[in-house]
C-alpha cells in the first residue's frame, strides 16, 4: 500500500444536506467549485429558477432551494447574497448530480443535489409547516489517499498492469472505473497461475483529481525500478459498448494489432489522445512505455447513470484476453 497526500479540488467536496424538519431525511450533495465553506442550518425556501422576482422576502436568513433551468449560477449566487440568504441548493435539471462553478466565487455555501431530490423537497415545501435543514461543506482539500501494489516475488516489474479505483462522488463508477480495476485483479490471477514472472499490479487512487496516484507510483521508482519498467498498461472504462481502443506509441500499438489479429480480436488503435486522460499519461510523461485500453463509449462516465447494471461487458473478455497476452508474450528487444 502506497499512502500519499491528494489535494481535492473544491468541487469535489462531496457532503449532505440534511433534512431535519419534517422528517430526518439526509440527501447526497456535492459542493460549487467557488462556493463558501461552512456548516449552516435553517428554513429552507422555494427561489425558483433563480429569477429576482422569484427571491420570497422571507429568503433573508434561508437557505434557498433553487431549480436550475436557464438562470446562469453567477446570477443565482448574486440574488441569493442580495435576498440575505445563507446558503443555495440547486437541484439539477436532469437526474444526477452536477458539478457546478461559481465564477466569480461566493462566500455562499452552494451545493449540488439530483434532480428527484428537488422535486421531493418542493413536494413538502407546499405542505404546511415548513422544512428545517442543515448543511456542511468542508473547506479540506487535502485528503490522504492510496495506490495498492502488487508485486512478484522477484520484486521486479518488467510490466506494470494498473488501473483507478477511485471515482466522482456522485457515481457509483462501475465502468468508470470498477470494471477496469477488476480486470486489473483477474489478470494478476491469470499471470499468477500461469506461472508467468516480473509482472506487476497496481491499483490507483485519485486518478479523477488529476492523476495523482499513477503520479505518485513513478514518482517513487527507484533509478533501476524505472530501467526495469518496461511497459505500463492502464485498464480505465473496460465495460463500455464500443469497440476497444488501443492508446499508446507505435511500437507498442504494432503488437498490440499483431497480438490482437492473432486471436481474432477487433481492436482499434491510435496515438494517445489529449481528450482521453488517464492513468498512462503519468508514465508517457516520465518517459516509460504506455499503452491504454478502454471501450470508448463515455457517456454515462462521471453521471449517476454509471451503475452496475448500465455495465456492458460485451468486450471485457476481449480486453482481458488482448491484455494477457501482452503479459505472456515477451516485449520485442530494441
Ligand atoms: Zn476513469
Amino acid at each position: 500500500m502506497q499512502t500519499f497526500t491528494a489535494t481535492r479540488p473544491d468541487f469535489q467536496r462531496p457532503t449532505t444536506l440534511t433534512v431535519e424538519q419534517p422528517e430526518r431525511r439526509e440527501l447526497t450533495a456535492v459542493s460549487f467549485q467557488g462556493g463558501g465553506a461552512g456548516a449552516v442550518s435553517g428554513r429552507l425556501v422555494d427561489a425558483g429558477t433563480g429569477r429576482e422576482e422569484e427571491f420570497p422576502p422571507d429568503a433573508r436568513g434561508a437557505v434557498v432551494l433553487l431549480q436550475r433551468r436557464d438562470v446562469t449560477f453567477a446570477d443565482m449566487a448574486r440574488r441569493a447574497e442580495a435576498a440575505g440568504a445563507i446558503a443555495a441548493v440547486v437541484a439539477n435539471k436532469e437526474p444526477g448530480l452536477f458539478s457546478g462553478d461559481l465564477d466569480p466565487p461566493s462566500t455562499l455555501p452552494f451545493l449540488a443535489i439530483d434532480q428527484a431530490d428537488g422535486e421531493a423537497l418542493r413536494e413538502l415545501l407546499a405542505r404546511p409547516g415548513g422544512l428545517e435543514v442543515a448543511l456542511r461543506v468542508d473547506a479540506q482539500t487535502e485528503v490522504i489517499a492510496h495506490n495498492v501494489v502488487a508485486r512478484p516475488q522477484s520484486g521486479r516489474c518488467r510490466t506494470l498492469s494498473g488501473g483507478h479505483y477511485d471515482s466522482v462522488p456522485w457515481a457509483a463508477g462501475a465502468n468508470d472505473n470498477a470494471s477496469g480495476s477488476g480486470l486489473v485483479l483477474e489478470l494478476a490471477r491469470t499471470v499468477a497461475a500461469a506461472g508467468l514472472s516480473d509482472h506487476c499490479f497496481a491499483l490507483f487512487g485519485a486518478e479523477e483529481v488529476g492523476l495523482q496516484g499513477s503520479a505518485f507510483f513513478v514518482s517513487e521508482l527507484s533509478d533501476v525500478e524505472r530501467d526495469e519498467l518496461e511497459v505500463a498498461f492502464n485498464y480505465d472504462v473496460v465495460g463500455g459498448d464500443a469497440q476497444p481502443l488501443a492508446m499508446g506509441g507505435s511500437d507498442l500499438l504494432e503488437r498490440t494489432e499483431t497480438l490482437a489479429g492473432q486471436l481474432g480480436l477487433e481492436v482499434d488503435i491510435s496515438a494517445p489522445k489529449d481528450d482521453i486522460s488517464s492513468d498512462h499519461r503519468s508514465f508517457l510523461d516520465a518517459g516509460i512505455p504506455a499503452l491504454m485500453l478502454t471501450t470508448p463509449e463515455f457517456d454515462l462516465i462521471h453521471t449517476a447513470g454509471d451503475t452496475l447494471a448500465n455495465l456492458r461487458a460485451t468486450f471485457l473478455d476481449a480486453v482481458a484476453t488482448l491484455g494477457f497476452a501482452l503479459l505472456e508474450q515477451p516485449a520485442p528487444g530494441p
